[in-house]
């Protein structure tokens, strides 16, 4: 448990995976957290963080930025195209590219303002009707769409259904990535993200193995 346990256990499982020391980026899913606890974790030297709802996100990461410099943001959750604009100010990367609606409203801010944070399509690996994502069927011919608008797509992400064994869920994600040239993998939480980093994740989403349980959500 805490930040130095799961970096200590991403480095050994970067190892015996064959791959680079640092090769895999820790997200710090810090939802719902008290503030000290985010805190004690910016004052250990950590920078990138995970927050899946942008209201959320509004109300605590500006603070925390006037005290440190370099704080690394990602949206993990679903994003409501009426939040773009926002999340756009807010956050460095965006995992939950789930559909051609959102797509179009990011080419569109990314027009407007002359940026765009890097995107992560998600992809519903379970294809699950309550889950969020593209099916897997669909996600070649929707990543060449966000590419062809010139998003800046950096991989794939996914959240395995609770009840199957996540590893062929990590595997099909990474088929997908390869086909379509994309070298992100943002699969894998605190229960299973040494399986996630054999199988190839470039990032890595961790709450409750770094700040303990969560009260709510
Ligand atoms: C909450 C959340 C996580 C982190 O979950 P833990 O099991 O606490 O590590 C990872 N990814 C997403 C999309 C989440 O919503």
């Amino acid at each position: 448990m805490g930040l130095q346990d799961i970096k200590d256990k991403t480095a050994a499982a970067e190892a015996a995976a064959g791959r680079a020391p640092g090769s895999v980026t820790v997200i710090a899913v810090s939802k719902v957290q008290p503030d000290a606890r985010v805190h004690a974790v910016l004052s250990e030297g950590h920078r990138t963080f995970g927050e899946n709802r942008v209201q959320e996100a509004a109300g605590k990461w500006p603070g925390f930025r006037e005290e440190f410099d370099g704080i690394d943001l990602h949206l993990i959750g679903p994003l409501q195209s009426n939040k773009a604009r926002q999340s756009f100010e807010l956050f460095q990367c965006i995992h939950s590219l789930d559909r051609p609606k959102l797509a179009k409203t990011f080419a569109r801010l990314a027009q407007e303002t002359g940026g765009c944070p890097d995107l992560f399509v998600q992809v519903n690996t379970g294809e699950e009707p309550q889950k969020a994502g593209i099916l897997p069927a669909d996600a070649d011919a929707f990543i060449k769409d966000c590419l062809g608008m010139d998003l800046p797509v950096r991989g794939l992400m996914c959240i395995p259904p609770a009840d199957e064994e996540a590893s062929l869920h990590f595997a099909l994600l990474a088929k997908i990535a390869e086909r379509n040239g994309l070298k992100g993998l943002s699969m894998g939480m605190s229960g299973d993200f040494e399986a996630a980093i054999a199988l190839g994740a470039t990032h890595i989403r961790v709450g409750s193995a770094i700040f303990g349980a969560r009260e709510t959500g």
